[in-house]
C-alpha cells in the first residue's frame, strides 16, 4: 500500500495553486512532475562536481565521469540489458528513434518494408517516413480497431521478407492502450525483421525487461519518469549497435581523427558525440532509483485503481465518450463530450486548477480514425488521488453546463 499524503509531500509543485485554486495535474503524459531527491539530486551535481566527462584526468573530471557510467549501469539493470554499453544516453525518445532511423538509411533497400502501427506517436511515424523516401523502402501501418487496439491478424498478414523493421510503442499515449510487443517482438523475428519499442509512455508505470522481451532497440524520455528534461536512452542490442553507423560526428565518438579518415570509438560512445546532458543523465538515475523505491507493482495496482474510478465516474457524465476501450490499458482516459470542442472543456477546467492536455496528442492518424479533431486527455501516475478525480468531474460537468 502506498501512502499517498507521503508521496504527494515529495512533489513540491503538487502543493501550488494555479489559478488560485489546488493544482490537479493530469498531464503527466505528457511530462511527469519531479520529486524533492531529483531537484536536489540536479543541485548538488552543479555545486559539487560539475565538469566534463570522459576526458580530463582531474578529480572532479573523474568524479562527473563515475557518477555518470555509475546511471548508465543502473539504467541497464533497471530494464536488464545484457551489457552497459548497450544503454546510450538521448536526449529523449525522439532523439533514440531518429539515431535508428538514421543508422537504417544505410541498410534500406527499395522493396524493403517498414511496418509501424496506426497507434502510434508522430516521433515513431515521421523518422521512418523520412528513412522510406530516403531509401525507397515502404510503409506499411498495423490498422486499429474501434477499441483502439492493434488488429494482430492484419500484423500478421502484413509481415514477409520483405519486412525489415517493425516499430511500435509499447503504450499509446493518445489512448493508453498497452500494446501485445511480446507477439509482435516474436513474430517480427521470425521473418527476420529487427524491432523498435518506443517505450515513452510504458517506463513510468513499468519496469522493461528488454532481454525478456527481446527486442533489439527500446527508446524512452527521463522527464515522463521523474527525472530531467532532455535525457532519454536508447537501449540497442550490441550486434545492432555494432551494425549500424554513427549518428552524429564529433569529439567522443572517435578513435582515431586524420584528414584522410576518422576511426569511431566503441560502444557506447560511438553513439555519444559531444558534451552530453552530463547533470540530466546522472540525475536519471536518481529518478529510477526514486520509482524503484516506489515500487512498479505499488504503482500499477494503484494507478489500475485510479483508472477504473476514473472510468466510471467520468461515464456518469452524459454525452461523454471515451476514446480506447481496450482491456489492457495505463492510467490514460482520452475522451470528448457531444457536440463541444475538446480545447473549450481544457480551458475551462484550466481556471479552475486542472491540467489536463486537449487536442491530438502528436498522434493525427489516431484522430483521424475516430474523425475527431481531438480528445480531452486526462493521465495519471502515482502521486494522484481519488479526490482529485472527483475535482475534475465536477469541473468538467461545470464546463459542459457553460457550453451546451
Ligand atoms: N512516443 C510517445 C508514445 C510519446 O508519448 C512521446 C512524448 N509525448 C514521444 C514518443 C516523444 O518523446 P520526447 O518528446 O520526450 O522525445
Amino acid at each position: 500500500m502506498l501512502d499517498i499524503q507521503k508521496i504527494r509531500a515529495e512533489f513540491p509543485i503538487l502543493s501550488q495553486k494555479v489559478n488560485g485554486k489546488p493544482l490537479v495535474y493530469f498531464d503527466n503524459g505528457a511530462t511527469s512532475q519531479k520529486p524533492q531527491i531529483v531537484i536536489d539530486a540536479e543541485v548538488k551535481y552543479y555545486q559539487e562536481i560539475n565538469a566534463n566527462i570522459h576526458r580530463g584526468v582531474h578529480t572532479l573530471s573523474q568524479l562527473a565521469t563515475d557518477a555518470y557510467e555509475i546511471s548508465r549501469g543502473k539504467v541497464q539493470q533497471h530494464i536488464n540489458a545484457k551489457f552497459a554499453h548497450e544503454v546510450l544516453f538521448t536526449s529523449g525518445t525522439t532523439h533514440g528513434i531518429n539515431l535508428v532511423t538514421n543508422g537504417f538509411a544505410s541498410i534500406l533497400k527499395p522493396g524493403d518494408e517498414v511496418i509501424v502501427s496506426s497507434l502510434e506517436h508522430h516521433s515513431n511515424i515521421v523518422p521512418w517516413q523520412m528513412l522510406c523516401e530516403k531509401t525507397g523502402a515502404t510503409l506499411k501501418v498495423i490498422p486499429m480497431n474501434e477499441d483502439g487496439e492493434l488488429i494482430m491478424e492484419a500484423f500478421d498478414a502484413l509481415l514477409s521478407e520483405k519486412t525489415k523493421v517493425v516499430t511500435v510503442n509499447h503504450i499509446s499515449n493518445a489512448l493508453g492502450i498497452i500494446n501485445p510487443i511480446k507477439y509482435i517482438i516474436d513474430k517480427a523475428h521470425a521473418v527476420g525483421a529487427a524491432v523498435l519499442i518506443d517505450g515513452a509512455q510504458a517506463v513510468p508505470h513499468l519496469k522493461p525487461n528488454v532481454q525478456e522481451l527481446d527486442c533489439d532497440f527500446y527508446a524512452f524520455s527521463g522527464h515522463k519518469m521523474c527525472g530531467p528534461t532532455g535525457t532519454g536512452i536508447l537501449y540497442g542490442k550490441e550486434a545492432w549497435l555494432n551494425k549500424l553507423p554513427p549518428y552524429q560526428g564529433g569529439g567522443e565518438m572517435i578513435k582515431e581523427v586524420t584528414f584522410e579518415k576518422t576511426t569511431y570509438a566503441d560502444l557506447p560512445h560511438k553513439f555519444e558525440a559531444g558534451t552530453p546532458n552530463i547533470a540530466g543523465g546522472i540525475v536519471l538515475g536518481t529518478a529510477i532509483d526514486y520509482l524503484n523505491s516506489v515500487g512498479f507493482e505499488n504503482i500499477q495496482q494503484y494507478e489500475n485503481e485510479l483508472l477504473e474510478y476514473a472510468t466510471k465516474r467520468l461515464l456518469e457524465i452524459e454525452g461523454l465518450k471515451i476514446y480506447g476501450t481496450g482491456k489492457n490499458k495505463a492510467s490514460v482516459v482520452s475522451f470528448n463530450i457531444d457536440g463541444i470542442h475538446p480545447y473549450d472543456i481544457g480551458s475551462i477546467i484550466d481556471k479552475l486548477g486542472i491540467a489536463v492536455r486537449t487536442g491530438h496528442h502528436c498522434a493525427q492518424p489516431i484522430m483521424n480514425f475516430f474523425c475527431i479533431p481531438g480528445t480531452i486527455r486526462a493521465s495519471f501516475s502515482f502521486y494522484n488521488t481519488k479526490e482529485e478525480i472527483d475535482t475534475m468531474v465536477e469541473a468538467v460537468k461545470k464546463a459542459k453546463t457553460m457550453l451546451s
